[in-house]
C-alpha cells in the first residue's frame, strides 16, 4: 500500500540546496519533487535522547525543513552512551538547546523550534497542530498513549520506534489508513513487569538501528514514495541479527481508532498505566524506610537482611553494603520465599524503589509483617550516603 505525499513540495531548491541534496536529487524515486517535499516538511520529535538523537540527526540532514524538538530533560553523563546528538561538553544543558544546536551543526538550513515542557494533556494538541508529522522517541508508557490518542484524535501520522538491551521494534501508526498504537497494546503493561531502559539498560548503537528505521518511513511518508511501515511490526534482534516484519491489523474494538471509540479525549494517562500498582503502593504505606534510617540500623547492628532484588548486572554496578541478591522474579515465581530468614526483619531495596514495593507485596501476603523496603532504592542511598559510588 503506497500512499500520497503528505507535504506539498517547496517552490524551489535553491543552488545551495541542490548542492548540498545532490544525492538525494540524483535518486528517481526522491528527485527535485521528493526533496521539495522534504524541504516544506515540519516534522516533530517527541524526545531529544535515544531515539531522538539520530533521528533528529538524519532528519536535519536530510533536508527536512522544519523539526520541532519536545525535551525538558537536561544531558546527563549517563545519557552519552546512546544520545549522540549530546556531547561531553553538553552534560548540565538543556537537551533540547544542546540538540538544536547540534542539528543547526550539520544543517543551518533547518528551522528549529524548541518545545522545552514535558508533554501533557493541556499542551500536545496545540503542539501536535503544527506538524505534518510526529517522530515517537518516548521510553515510558503514560507518553507513548498520550502520544498515540492525540495523534489519533488529530489524525496525524507517526513513526513509533522502542528499544530495549538487544531488542527494538517499530511501526508507523496512522488511524486513518491502519492501526494505532492501542491495536498493538491495548492496555500498557502491569507496573514493574517491563523494566524501562534506565531499569533494564539498552545497547547504544540499537538506537541507531531503530532511529535510522524511524527516519526512513518519515522521509517515504512525506515524499510519498515506497512501503510505508504501516499496519507492520518492525521486530529487530540484535544479537541474533535478525529483521522481522509482522502483520498489525486494526482493531476494530480499539478504544481509540475502533468502530465505537470509548476513548474520545485525553485522558489521565499516569493512572492508565499506574506507576506503582496498588497492592505495592497499599504494601508500601508505613513500610518504607529512608536511607538514613537504614543507615542506622546497619550501624547499629540490627538483626536485618539486606535484600537487593535487582539483577546481577545491577548489583555488579553498585550495591549496598551487606545487601544480598535475590532477582525480583525469584519472589514472583515463589522460588525466594523459604530462604528467607524468620529471625530478623527484612530489608527490601532496588533501583528507585519501584521493583521493591512489588517484592513487599508479596512479602506481606506471606506473613512477613514486619518487612521494609528503602524508598528511592540505591540511588538514593548512593545520594545521601556513599556519594562515592557509580550510579546508572
Ligand atoms: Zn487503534
Amino acid at each position: 500500500m503506497s500512499l500520497p505525499p503528505l507535504v506539498e513540495p517547496a517552490a524551489e531548491l535553491t543552488v545551495e540546496e541542490v548542492r548540498r541534496y545532490s544525492r538525494h536529487l540524483i535518486i528517481p524515486d526522491v528527485g527535485m519533487d521528493g526533496q521539495k517535499r522534504l524541504k516544506n516538511a515540519k516534522v516533530l520529535c517527541v524526545g531529544a535522547g535515544g531515539l531522538g538523537s539520530p533521528a533528529l540527526m538524519y532528519m536535519a540532514a536530510a533536508g527536512v525543513g522544519t523539526l520541532g524538538i519536545v525535551e525538558f530533560d537536561t544531558v546527563d553523563e549517563s545519557n552519552l552512551q546512546r544520545q549522540i546528538i549530546h556531547g561531553q561538553s553538553d552534560i548540565g544543558r538543556s537537551k533540547a538547546q544542546s540538540a538544536r544546536d547540534s542539528v543547526k551543526e550539520i544543517n543551518p538550513l533547518v528551522d528549529v523550534v524548541l518545545h522545552e515542557e514535558r508533554l501533557d494533556n493541556d499542551n500536545v494538541m496545540e503542539i501536535f497542530s503544527g506538524y505534518d508529522l510526529i517522530v515517537d522517541g518516548t521510553d515510558n508508557f503514560a507518553t507513548r498513549y498520550l502520544v498515540n490518542d492525540a495523534a489519533v484524535l488529530l489524525g496525524k501520522p507517526y513513526v513509533w520506534g522502542s528499544i530495549y538491551r538487544f531488542d527494538g521494534q517499530a511501526s508507523v501508526f496512522w488511524a486513518e489508513h491502519g492501526p494505532c498504537y492501542r491495536c498493538l497494546y491495548p492496555e500498557a503493561p502491569p507496573p514493574g513487569m517491563v523494566p524501562s531502559c534506565a531499569e533494564g539498560g539498552v545497547l547504544g548503537v540499537l538506537c541507531a538501528s531503530i532511529g535510522s528505521i524511524q527516519v526512513n518511513e518519515a522521509i517515504k511518508l512525506l515524499a510519498g514514495i515506497g512501503e510505508p511501515l504501516v499496519g507492520r511490526l518492525m521486530i529487530y534482534d540484535a544479537l541474533e541479527m535478525q529483521y522481522r516484519s509482522v502483520k498489525v491489523r486494526k482493531d476494530p474494538n480499539c478504544a481509540v481508532c475502533g468502530e465505537n471509540p470509548t476513548v474520545t479525549e485525553l485522558i489521565d494517562y499516569e493512572s492508565f498505566c499506574g506507576v506503582v500498582s496498588e497492592e505495592a503502593s497499599a504494601a508500601a504505606i508505613g513500610s518504607t524506610i529512608t536511607s538514613k534510617q537504614l543507615k542506622e540500623w546497619i550501624d547499629n547492628d540490627e538483626p536485618i537482611d539486606i535484600i537487593d532484588v535487582r539483577e546481577i548486572n545491577e548489583y555488579e554496578i553498585v550495591s549496598i553494603p551487606g545487601a544480598r541478591l535475590i532477582p525480583k522474579n525469584e519472589f514472583l515465581m515463589g522460588n525466594a520465599l523459604q530462604d528467607l530468614p524468620q529471625d530478623k526483619r527484612i530489608v527490601l531495596h532496588c533501583k528507585t524503589g519501584v521493583r521493591s514495593a512489588e517484592v513487599l507485596a508479596v512479602l506481606k501476603a506471606a506473613g512477613f509483617a514486619d518487612a521494609v523496603h528503602l524508598g528511592g532504592g540505591v540511588i538514593g542511598w548512593v545520594n545521601q550516603i556513599e556519594p562515592e559510588k557509580p550510579v546508572y
